[in-house]
């Protein structure tokens, strides 16, 4: 029987350096959605070559597919012995149906749905924080919060100033977060009402203390 976790949270909270850590230190196999779509195409399945006839046509791989490799996925032999973390898996709710089946099916379990919540205020300064050199032929990057260069708004290479790219805009920022709320709050009601779902706070800390709060809730 294996562990399953996924882990669900708006963009900017540190979920993905999170669920790195989690894997690292514990062991627990990441999988994420997208690196099975390449793998599966890679190997040349026939679920693969499936793949590849909708991606070339332009179309979106529907979830029976996706449902279908992660459980896949899911019978091998590393996941049984580690458990997974699930990326990019379920992100709907009938999405989280199917893979109430597949665990069901494989005779896993889910071990924990986490949701990491965060601070409206350090979201949307972590999502407008990046900021690149005007001068194309230079390219630097910096980042007001974790990276500032030495003169506000100035590059440090060459001197020209910094602009931020439209996708680190503020208004793209609240796109985000109003995107992540209206799909994932039904996810977080669908978990909530199981008993499954357990919840952390993500804080402009150091990622240990916010990975010894993550490990508290989970009980491991
Ligand atoms: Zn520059």
């Amino acid at each position: 029987m294996a562990d399953v976790y996924v882990f669900l949270g708006p963009p900017g909270a540190g979920k993905g350096t999170l669920g790195d850590v989690f894997c690292e230190k514990t062991g627990v196999v990441h999988i994420s959605t997208g690196q099975l779509l390449r793998d599966e195409m890679a190997a040349g399945t026939e679920l693969g070559a499936q793949v590849k006839g909708i991606i070339a046509a332009g179309g979106l791989v529907s979830d029976e597919i996706v449902a279908k490799m992660v459980a896949n996925r899911l019978q091998k032999e590393d996941i049984k012995a580690h458990g997974c973390l699930l990326d990019g898996f379920p992100r709907t709710v009938p999405q989280a149906g199917m893979l109430e089946k597949i665990l069901a099916d494989g005779g896993d379990r889910m071990a924990a749905v986490v949701l990491i919540e965060a601070d409206r205020e350090m979201l949307m300064g972590r999502l407008t924080s990046r900021r690149v050199c005007s001068n194309k032929a230079c390219g630097a990057t910096f980042n007001v919060l974790t990276l500032p260069p030495k003169v506000e708004g100035i590059c440090d290479k060459c001197g020209q100033p910094l602009i931020q790219r439209s996708d680190g805009s503020e208004e793209t920022a609240k796109k985000r977060l109003a995107v992540y709320e209206s799909e994932t709050a039904p996810l977080v009601d669908f978990y909530d009402k199981k008993g499954q779902l357990v919840r952390t706070v993500s804080t402009n800390t150091t990622i240990e203390e916010n990975y010894a709060r993550l490990m508290k809730v989970i009980g491991r």
